[in-house]
């Protein structure tokens, strides 16, 4: 069995490898050549902390597996550790034997960040330049990282509902040679691009604050509850997920289904216009939305490229196991 530490994966995976990785899962999950596991997510009455499993089998990319972890809210402040944690599992899936165990908390970070660069690659206007930023944590910062490689953005603007935080997100554009704006949130109408990445469990981002033809990736919203734009939004924009399922129940869709604006028929999967059979955005004034609920496929795929990348550089560990 191989490992990839922690440690070595932020020498050896890129932005580009994790973009491949999850673009080409998202198509094999549409056109039924991937699929997700049902999520296991428990409160497990031990330090507060939320434990689950997120697995599935890709047949074209051969990648069988599961990432085990979750949150352990005393983790920094008890022990100087991060509060997300989560190891990634391999299986060789012509015989279940243990293949790989990898480091999965900046794949975490690095995965969801390509999702919404998938959605941006696929969905946006060819002519973006100015993107907008809704949240300046530490999952921000990735998601503004990966997107700017997309497009020839000229401008980024952001509002984070604790403003004090916005220098996150400021240093990034300062790294890409971009002018930063602090924005309200009707200033975000000057957005070509708006990703909405926050903790909120209300809505934030209402239709006023959106000009006709922006392409939107909401990526925060991954449980129930959990809420990033409204319903109404929603109804008005053309909805892409990574997986609908989830889309309707843990998603940002979860509301506008609820509240019978949208159906889950009206939602198409971000694959299906990656392998071609969905013409995504029809015309410049549409308005897209990406609902990017984070899959287990995506998971295992970017793990894969990483053990992949440690065994051609012989930084993979091997253990008799
Ligand atoms: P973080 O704690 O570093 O940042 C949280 C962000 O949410 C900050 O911008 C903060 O100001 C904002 N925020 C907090 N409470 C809020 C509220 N009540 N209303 C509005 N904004 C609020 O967290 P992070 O690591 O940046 O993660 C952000 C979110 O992304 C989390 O909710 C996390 O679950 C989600 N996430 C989703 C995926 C996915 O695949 N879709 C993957 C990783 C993280």
């Amino acid at each position: 069995m191989l490992i990839v530490p922690e440690r070595e994966v932020a020498g050896l995976m890129t932005r580009e490898a994790a973009f491949t990785a999850v673009e080409q899962v998202f198509a094999a999950m549409a056109n039924g050549n991937a699929y997700n596991f049902p999520v296991v997510r428990e409160a497990i009455g031990h330090e507060d902390a939320l434990y689950g499993f997120k697995g599935g089998f890709d047949r074209t990319g051969l990648a069988l597996g599961l990432k085990a972890g979750g949150y352990w809210p005393n983790n920094l402040e008890k022990r100087g550790m991060i509060n997300h944690q989560s190891t990634v599992f391999l299986f060789d899936p012509d015989t279940g034997k243990a293949r790989a165990m990898v480091g999965g908390n900046l794949l975490t970070a690095l995965r969801t960040a390509a999702a919404s660069s998938v959605s941006i690659r696929h969905l946006a206007r060819e002519e973006c330049k100015v993107i907008g930023m809704v949240g300046a944590g530490h999952q921000a910062t990735f998601q503004l990282r990966a997107a700017l490689e997309q497009r020839a953005f000229e401008k980024v603007i952001g509002w984070n509902m604790h403003p004090e935080m916005l220098p996150n997100i400021e240093k990034v554009a300062a790294e890409a040679g971009l002018p930063f704006e602090a924005v309200e949130l009707d200033g975000l109408r000057a957005a070509d691009v708006i990703i909405s990445i926050t903790s909120s469990f209300d809505a934030i981002l209402t239709a006023d604050h959106v000009a006709p033809g922006t392409h939107i990736a909401c990526m925060g919203t991954d449980t129930k509850g959990k809420q990033e734009v409204s319903p109404e939004l929603l109804s008005k924009a053309t909805v892409f997920t990574d997986e609908v399922a989830q889309s309707v129940s843990i998603g940002e869709a979860q509301h506008a289904v609820a509240l019978g604006l949208i159906r889950e028929a009206d939602i198409s999967q971000l694959g299906a216009v990656i392998d071609g059979t969905h013409p995504g955005r029809q015309s410049d004034e549409e308005i897209t939305l990406f609902d990017g609920t984070g899959v287990g496929l995506q998971d295992l795929a970017v793990a894969a490229a990483v053990v992949d990348l440690a065994v051609e550089k012989g930084i993979a560990i091997e253990v008799d196991f």
